[in-house]
């Protein structure tokens, strides 16, 4: 067996001792006979993975009694058109465009009312997030819309907008789990699980008990509304079953390492190793303002696109791969998740450190 560091923005690399955990129970989970892929989702056996999955969850992020949590499928993207259909009353809602994918849920949500873009940072390529604390605020917002975590230009909010009291909707996909969150500051807190929590199919949505109603936009499917899943416990129909035992392995793996509070100083110390690295390279240099680094996804270049492609195809020959950056902005991107262990990001460095030797 041989193993890459994997520096993925999504799906990404997970944790070996779940990854072993799931290989051991493929053929008879927990004295069933049979793996959790070949389980009926309305069996014993499944509802305790569920019930487990969701209880792990609760305590790791402290959610209150009165927040659901709901594991649907869709991806994130899907919420880009469920947010507006289930929480636009008044048809207007409030966006922070900060990268490629808050621009998209503000498209998407032109479709269903009025959307205004409060702010955004595409003027300089979104490479910071703007000041959110005086936004020209709609008085008749149903919510005000940020993506925290930029995946593409590796920008994070420090700090959470003044929404003025209106409901705060956040798409974490990639900052999920990084850190300790206070729940209690949003109305919804959902992102794809395929960044830093599992593998790719699902979308966990945690959402404030007052948002879900049947008072949904005229024509909203069924399958869209906030309510049916509530409803249903996350079971109205089958639900991406492998996908949310594997999430809840994670979150037994998480709650081992000691919770959200050690992973945030696990990640900012992995992060240091390569900012650090970053702010004195000749070669090597970060794209985005220094104060709203992500602890997620590191985004760097040479300024010389053939030494990009050089550096990438020499790192991916040394064991470690998938560091070319989103197609739309070019350059490398590390992304450095929960499960990316240090010696990860140490190896990585070093490996930068011999590159800008060599290319001098
Ligand atoms: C990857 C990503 C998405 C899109 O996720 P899908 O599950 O593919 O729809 C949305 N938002 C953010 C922040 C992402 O990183």
């Amino acid at each position: 067996m041989s193993r890459v560091y994997n520096f993925s923005a999504g799906p990404a690399v997970l944790p070996e001792e779940v990854l072993k955990e799931v290989a051991d129970e493929m053929m008879d989970y927990n004295g069933t006979g049979m793996s959790v892929m070949e389980m009926s989702h309305r069996s014993a056996a499944f509802q305790s993975i569920i019930d487990e999955a969701e209880k792990d969850l609760r305590e790791l992020m402290n959610i209150p009694d009165n927040y659901k949590v709901l594991f649907l499928q869709g991806g994130a993207s899907q919420q880009f058109a469920m947010i507006p259909m289930n929480l636009m009353k008044n048809k207007v809602a409030d966006y922070i465009v900060t990268g490629q994918w808050a621009k998209k849920a503000y498209q998407e949500a032109q479709k269903y009312g009025k959307a205004n873009k409060i702010a955004s940072s595409e003027d300089e390529t979104f490479s910071y997030i703007p000041d959110c604390s005086d936004l020209p605020v709609s008085p008749d917002a149903d919510y005000v819309y940020i993506c925290e975590n930029n995946t593409i230009y590796g920008t994070k909010y420090k700090e959470l907008p003044n929404t003025k009291g209106k409901t705060l909707v956040a798409d974490v996909s990639s900052c999920f789990l990084s850190e300790p969150v206070d729940v209690t500051k949003y109305g919804i807190i959902y992102g794809g699980v395929q960044k830093n929590i599992g593998p790719a199919g699902m979308v966990i949505v945690i959402i404030r008990e007052d948002l879900i109603t049947e008072d949904v936009l005229p024509g909203t499917p069924t399958m869209l509304t906030y309510k049916t899943h509530s409803d249903a416990g996350s079971l109205y129909n089958t639900p991406n079953a492998y996908c949310i035992y594997v999430c809840g392995k994670v979150f037994k793996w998480l709650k081992a390492m000691g919770g959200l509070e050690e992973m945030k100083r696990r990640n900012e110390e992995k992060a240091k190793i390569l900012y650090d690295y970053l702010d004195q390279s000749k070669l090597f240099h970060g794209t985005v303002v220094a104060k709203d680094r992500s602890l997620m996804n590191v985004p760097f270049v040479t300024g010389d696109k053939e030494m990009d492609a050089k550096f990438v195809k020499e790192a991916a020959a040394a064991g470690l791969v998938n560091l070319k950056g989103h197609r739309s902005v070019g350059g490398m991107r590390a992304s450095i998740y929960n499960a990316m262990p240090k010696a990860g990001v140490e190896a990585l460095v070093a490996f930068m450190k011999k590159f800008e030797e060599e290319n001098a």
